[in-house]
């Protein structure tokens, strides 16, 4: 229940983490996040850990309602908040999460590559990709991982292995590399890469070839682009979508033919307009929420060193979208 000692509970918790830009207070799931922090025993202590997610817009994204409500299912005081931080403030942000003693965070949009500089020790995957989402404080040390790929590749293995699969990455941002990092391993037979910055689809190109492994080439993405017809896997690794599901990701819509497995990795809304597109020309499709719950969950271990319940934290995201 959202009862008066719950709110005075989480005031006070916030007060301890000395944040005054919570977005939480804006947002119509509030009240149910409430319920959970009241299904938690033990809320009086100033020992609750807390993690936090770092973006800009951050806006609608559902990993704490996520978070919370497997922190609840686990039994587990802890506080995860979602933080407005625009790109020039991302240093000051980390000196603060370090001094507050924040246990960690997710970072998205547009960190993840420049926060690897404020961190001490990344991850070997993280090291490899050159991006961040996942960073974990293990006693004065903060550590940069990389959970998103991982994350990718076990929702895509539910519906094709990306071995010995020609796949197309649309993107090379910080998620564009952890997936095609991770495709390089699960070993695809070529990834393409496809970017609107030729120079940042280059630095891609040039890393899965001599650091995963994998035989890779640019496209630089200029008008419509044709998915070529050898294609099996077709991957919408940009922002393009993120916010509105009518926002068109400008490829040749003919070339999408029905033998390909069409993936987005945007969330909010997860039936973006590709996806949309590509299931009525019969392709397989595959929205972004697995990926989110799956990152989710090796990101609960990181943290935690317990599992959390997989379908606990799938629910409340499509609670959260109502999807
Ligand atoms: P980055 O800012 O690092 O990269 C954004 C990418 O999108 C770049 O390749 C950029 O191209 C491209 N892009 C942006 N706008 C356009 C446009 N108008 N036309 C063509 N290309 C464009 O972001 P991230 O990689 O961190 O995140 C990308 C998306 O992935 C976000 O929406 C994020 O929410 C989502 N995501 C989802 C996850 C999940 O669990 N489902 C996990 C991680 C991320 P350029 O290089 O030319 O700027």
């Amino acid at each position: 229940m959202s009862t008066p000692e719950g709110v005075e509970r989480l005031s006070r918790c916030i007060t301890i983490a000395g944040i005054s830009q919570c977005r939480l207070f804006n947002d119509p799931h509030y009240f149910s996040i409430l319920l959970s922090f009241s299904e938690v025993a033990v809320l009086d202590s100033a020992t609750q850990e807390i993690v936090c997610c770092m973006g800009q817009p951050v806006a609608g994204n559902p990993t704490q309602f996520m978070m919370e409500r497997a922190f609840a299912a686990a039994g587990l005081d802890w506080r995860y908040l979602t933080l407005e931080v625009a790109a020039e403030n991302l240093g000051n942000a980390v000196r603060g999460m370090r001094a507050m003693g924040f246990k960690g965070g997710n970072f998205t949009l547009p960190h993840k590559v420049a926060v690897i500089e404020y961190l001490d020790k990344l991850s070997d995957a993280a090291e490899m990709m050159g991006a961040v989402n996942c960073v974990n404080r293990d006693g004065d040390l903060l550590i940069g991982e990389n959970t998103d790929g991982k994350g990718f590749i076990q929702s895509l293995c539910d519906v094709v292995d990306p071995a010995d699969k020609n796949v197309v990455v649309l993107g090379a941002g910080g998620a564009a590399r952890a997936i095609a990092v991770e495709l390089g391993l699960a070993k695809a037979a070529e990834v393409t890469i496809v970017n609107r910055t030729p120079e940042r689809g280059q630095e891609l190109v040039d890393l899965l070839k001599t650091k995963a492994n994998v035989a890779s080439k640019l496209t630089a993405w200029e008008a419509d682009y044709t998915v070529p017809e050898e294609t099996d896997i077709l991957v919408n690794a940009t922002s393009l979508g993120m916010g509105d599901p009518d926002e068109i990701v400008p490829i040749e819509v003919d070339s999408l033919h029905a033998r390909l497995v069409v993936a987005d990795v945007i969330v909010n809304p997860p039936e973006t307009w590709l996806l949309r597109t590509a299931a009525d020309r019969g392709c397989q499709i595959l929205d972004g929420l697995g990926m989110l719950v799956n990152q989710g969950v090796i990101g609960f271990k990181i943290w935690t060193e317990t599992e959390p319940d997989a379908s606990v934290m799938r629910e409340a995201v499509e609670e959260f979208l109502e999807v």
